[in-house]
């Protein structure tokens, strides 16, 4: 097992993982800018290295000297989190090739997920469903309008490179389908240097619907099941839960053995999510994502598994300490992700916490990195904390993070903690009714009175 782990990150994940290390006795370095001194991850953790100015391309991003910090400290493995450098596969190859481990998949696996073109195209061969779409990179309007009279319209044109739900557009008629392909073109050149675009079945009224997996080297691959992440806000969720309130236990299983299937099929090693929109009862993939996700406090909640600590071990080559028919789901979880945003524009709101007061009680979690006292920068993403709640079943979780979220205090600061508040009272939310449209609807309706 490795000795010492550096985490190439900030904020509640470095948190997660420097707590994942201490219960395995692996001692922790953390890096951090120079405007983040005072982090929580930075006071914790066993060891520090400021690795440059606020700016992430100079610090969180700058692999010179995430590399060098690794060396000085003697670490034997980097965790790259969520974000920043998490599936870059240059930087896994690199750490690979100064004889250090890369907490994560392969550079190749990273590289084939990462070109959602390449994803699509090596899942579905594997077996798993897909949405309708494109063979591959739309280059020309011929082509384009070819695929439209393939699948027909509304469609929906996709970044290859895509990522934060930035670089799609929608093509409702044929008249939109020219300005949406360049505009999405042009959209995804600006925000990832990689201009291919793709087309895509827009799908009305879907779930987000995605399924853990954690695969060792020996062979073996579990799914833990799936989460429910379609309260969204511009395509990016803002809360999630697990088990989906409108799955079967027959189909949980069924989606669960065709992924694990198709992973043992492309060999991946660690943690990844399969991404699905789910519409009439029908699994639909989108992406894959081959890292740990923001949400996964929720599988580890209804399945009692450490994810972060079998991501370790799997990466320091031990076999999985458990086998899918150990997994058992028990009652359900909920996330809220408490951003520093006015909880109507969600405008930032950096600034210095005057009172913190985290909740408590049975089935409660917070992954939080701030305190009182603790200045937010305004250089980095504005989730300051994921409040998680567990109960023996759907009502009793809702129950319990109404409650926690009315003891949870954060003054200071703007934080999306209203929103939440507000949403514990609307009727769809309460019983399950949504889809991945239904938040902005209802933020619209909010300001619209
Ligand atoms: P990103 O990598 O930018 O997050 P995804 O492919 O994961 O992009 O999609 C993000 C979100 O965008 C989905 O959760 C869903 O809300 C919406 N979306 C993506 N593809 C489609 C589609 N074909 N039809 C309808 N909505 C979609």
């Amino acid at each position: 097992m490795f000795k010492k782990i550096l985490i190439a990150n900030r904020g509640e994940i470095a948190l997660r993982v420097h707590r994942a290390c201490k219960e395995m006795g692996i001692l922790t370095v953390a890096v951090h800018s120079t405007a983040d001194r005072d982090a929580k991850h930075v006071l914790i953790a066993d060891e520090s290295v400021c690795i440059g100015p606020p700016a992430p391309t100079q610090s969180y991003l700058n692999v010179p000297a995430i590399m060098a910090a690794a060396e000085i400290t003697g670490a034997d493995a980097i965790h790259p989190g969520y974000g920043f450098l998490s599936e870059n596969a240059r930087f896994a190859d690199i750490v690979t090739a100064h004889d250090l481990t890369f907490i994560g998949p392969t550079a190749d696996h990273i590289r084939l997920m990462g070109d959602k073109i390449s994803a699509k195209k090596a899942v579905m061969e594997a077996g798993i469903p897909v949405v309708p779409g494109s063979k591959g990179e739309i280059t020309t309007e011929a082509q384009a309008k070819k695929v439209a009279a393939e699948i027909g319209f509304p469609l929906l044109v996709k970044a290859a490179a895509g990522g934060g739900g930035r670089g799609m557009k929608l093509a409702r008629t044929a008249a939109d389908l020219s300005e949406a392909v360049s505009m999405a073109r042009t959209e995804a050149l600006a925000a990832f240097g990689d201009g291919s675009v793709y087309l895509e079945r827009y799908l009305e009224t879907p779930r987000h619907v995605e399924v853990q997996i954690l695969a060792d080297a020996h062979g073996n691959v579990v799914h833990l099941g799936e989460r429910d992440c379609s309260l969204q806000r511009r395509n990016q969720k803002i809360l999630e839960e697990a088990p989906c309130p409108v799955l079967t236990a027959e189909h949980r299983q069924e989606i669960g053995e065709i992924v694990s299937r198709a992973i043992s099929k492309i060999g991946y090693l660690g943690v990844g999510t399969i991404e699905f929109l789910y519409e009439n009862g029908e699994f639909f993939f989108i992406e894959m994502n081959t890292r740990l996700q923001v949400e996964h406090p929720v599988t580890e909640a209804i399945t009692g598994i450490d994810l972060v600590r079998e991501q370790i071990r799997v990466a320091a080559g031990e076999k999985l300490s458990f086998t899918q028919d150990d997994v058992k789901f028990r009652g359900h979880a909920i996330e809220c992700r408490i951003n520093a945003e006015h909880p109507r524009t969600f405008v930032p709101s950096p600034g210095k916490i005057k009172e913190f007061h985290a909740p408590g009680g049975l089935g409660v979690r917070l992954d939080s990195a701030v305190y009182a006292g603790y200045s937010i920068p305004p250089y980095y993403d504005s989730l300051i904390g994921k409040l998680i709640v567990h109960g023996a079943n759907r009502q009793e979780a809702l129950m319990r993070l109404s409650r926690a979220l009315d003891e949870m205090v954060i003054s200071g600061i703007h934080t999306t903690l209203p929103l939440f508040q507000d949403l514990m009272n609307e009727e769809d939310v309460i019983s399950g009714n949504y889809n991945i449209h239904w938040l902005e609807h209802w933020l619209q309706e909010q300001q619209d009175e």
